[in-house]
C-alpha cells in the first residue's frame, strides 16, 4: 500500500442503499444462486441474461402507472441522446418485451430463469436495499395450471435445498377478468365506505386500484382488510376450476400451501394464481427478517403482454430476493482447501506453481504458500487447515514431496503430481 496519500482528498462513500458483500455473506449469497441454478436445471428452465436498463415505458406500461414501483421508486434518467431511460426494478417486464421483439413466441411455452441486480428508490432498511438482488424464473405462453403448479413447484424445492425452514406457501387467485372486476366493484364500495379512515395513499388506491389496498402495509388500512369482501364470492365458474386444478396439483407435487385470501400482488398485471412464500409466524426466520416478510412473490400475468402491444400471452413467473434467502440460508463458511501447498525454498516456487496448476487440473482447490520464513510458512498452512498439507523441499539437490493428509488424500494427490 501506497503512503503517499493526500489527507486532502476524501474517499467518496458507497451510494445508500447499495451492499459490498464479503465473507461468510457472500458465500451465502452464492449458495442461493448455486442452489438457484442446481433447480433451474432439473425443471429444464432456459437461462437468459437481460439487460440492467430499459426503456421507461417498458417498466410504466407493464408494471403500471399507480404501483409504488412505477410511481415512486423507479430510477430513470435521461441518457446523452435525450431518451428516458429506467434501470429494472424487477425482470418480469424486461423478459416480456425481450419475447416480443426476438420472437421468442416460437419457443413457447419458454421456461426461462435469471439472476442478477434490481434498482428501487427506496427507504434502506434491513432486508431492503436500493440494489439489490433476484432469483427469477418465468413460463411464458402456457395458458394451463399445470404450468403454475411447476413453477411453484421448483420455488418449494430451491427453498427446501437451502435448507430454509417455517417458510409457507401463502395462495390466491384474483380470479379471470370478470371476477377481478366484479370483486373491485364491491371492494370499492367497502372501502369507500371508511375512506376517510384509510391512509392517504389508500385513498388514492381506492378510484385506482383498489385491490391494493388490501397489500397495504399502513396499520389504518390493515384494520379494515380483514372484513373486505373476498375474491371467492365473485369468482367465475372457469377461474374456480382453474384454482382447483392448481391446489390439487400442488398436493400431487408434495407442496404444502395455505389459502391466503386478502393476498394480492402489488402490480397490476396479475390474474389467477397469485402466491408468496412468507416465514412462519414466530419462527426463527421470522425473527431473522423482521417486517420484510416475504422472500419469494409471483403470480400469472396473462395481461402483461398486451400492456407491451403483443398478442394476448398467457404466462406466470415470480421472484425472490436473494439478500433474504441469503439471511435465512445464515452464514456460510468458506470451505477450506482440498490441498495447501508449502514451498520451504524460494527455489522452489516454479515447482510449486507446476503443482498447483496440476492439483487444481484434477478439479482439487489449491493454494500456495510461499512467503515469510519458511518455518513459519508450515505453521500456516496447518492453521488453513485445508485436508492435505503437500510440502516442497530440496533434498540432496532435488525436489522431495511430502504429503500430509487423510489416507485417500494421499493416494490421490500422489498420482495427481507423479
Ligand atoms: P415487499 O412487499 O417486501 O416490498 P415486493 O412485493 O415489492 O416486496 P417483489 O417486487 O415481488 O417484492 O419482489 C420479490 C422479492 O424481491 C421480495 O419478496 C423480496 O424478497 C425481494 N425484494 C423486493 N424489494 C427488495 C428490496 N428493496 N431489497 C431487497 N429485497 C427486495
Ligand atoms: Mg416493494
Amino acid at each position: 500500500m501506497s503512503k503517499s496519500k493526500t489527507p486532502s482528498v476524501k474517499t467518496p462513500q458507497a451510494i445508500r442503499g447499495t451492499q459490498d458483500i464479503f465473507g461468510p455473506e457472500a458465500e451465502a449469497f452464492a449458495f442461493v444462486v448455486e442452489t438457484f441454478e442446481r433447480v433451474r436445471k432439473l425443471y429444464r428452465f432456459r437461462r437468459v441474461e437481460m439487460p440492467v436498463f430499459e426503456k421507461t415505458e417498458v417498466f410504466a406500461r407493464s408494471i403500471g402507472e399507480t404501483t409504488d414501483i412505477v410511481s415512486k421508486e423507479m430510477y430513470s434518467f435521461e441518457d446523452r441522446g435525450g431518451e428516458s431511460l429506467t434501470l429494472r426494478p424487477e425482470f418480469t417486464a424486461g423478459i416480456a418485451r425481450a419475447f416480443l421483439t426476438n420472437g421468442w413466441q416460437q419457443h413457447a411455452p419458454l421456461k426461462v430463469g435469471t439472476h442478477g441486480p434490481l434498482f428501487r428508490y427506496e427507504r434502506p432498511q434491513k432486508g431492503r436495499y436500493r440494489q439489490f438482488h433476484q432469483i427469477d424464473a418465468e413460463i411464458i405462453g402456457a395458458a394451463e395450471p399445470q404450468a403454475d403448479v411447476e413453477l411453484l413447484a421448483m420455488a418449494d424445492q430451491i427453498i427446501r435445498e437451502l435448507g430454509i425452514e417455517d417458510v409457507t406457501l401463502h395462495l390466491n387467485t384474483l380470479g379471470d377478468g370478470d371476477s377481478r372486476d366484479a370483486w373491485r366493484a364491491a371492494l370499492i364500495e367497502y372501502f369507500g365506505a371508511v375512506k376517510d379512515e384509510l391512509s392517504e395513499d389508500s385513498q388514492e388506491r381506492l378510484e385506482k386500484n383498489p385491490l391494493r389496498i388490501l397489500d397495504s402495509k399502513d396499520r389504518r388500512d390493515q384494520k379494515f382488510v380483514a372484513d373486505a369482501p373476498k375474491i371467492d364470492a365473485y369468482l367465475s365458474d372457469e377461474a374456480t376450476a382453474f384454482f382447483d386444478a392448481v391446489t390439487s396439483g400442488l398436493d400431487a407435487a408434495g407442496v404444502k400451501w395455505k389459502r391466503a385470501e386478502s393476498l394480492v400482488r402489488g402490480l397490476d398485471y396479475y390474474r389467477h394464481t397469485a402466491f408468496e412464500f412468507i416465514p412462519d409466524e414466530g419462527s426463527a426466520a421470522a425473527d431473522a427478517l423482521g417486517s420484510q416478510s416475504t422472500i419469494l412473490g409471483g403470480g400469472r400475468y396473462d395481461g402483461l403482454m398486451e400492456s407491451l402491444g403483443g398478442a394476448p400471452t398467457p404466462a406466470v413467473g415470480w421472484a425472490a430476493g436473494i439478500e433474504r434467502l441469503a439471511m435465512l440460508v445464515g452464514e456460510k463458511g468458506e470451505a477450506p482447501a482440498d490441498a495447501t501447498v508449502v514451498v520451504e525454498d524460494d527455489s522452489l516456487i516454479t515447482e510449486g506453481v507446476r503443482s498447483l496448476g496440476r492439483l487444481r487440473a484434477e478439479g482439487l482447490s489449491a493454494e500456495m504458500i510461499a512467503s515469510g520464513s519458511p518455518r513459519k510458512r508450515f505453521d500456516k498452512a496447518v492453521k488453513a487447515g485445508a485436508r492435505a498439507i503437500v510440502g516442497l523441499s530440496v533434498q540432496d539437490g532435488e525436489t522431495n514431496v511430502r504429503i500430509k493428509a487423510e489416507d485417500d488424500m494421499t493416494a490421490r494427490i500422489k498420482a495427481v503430481l507423479n
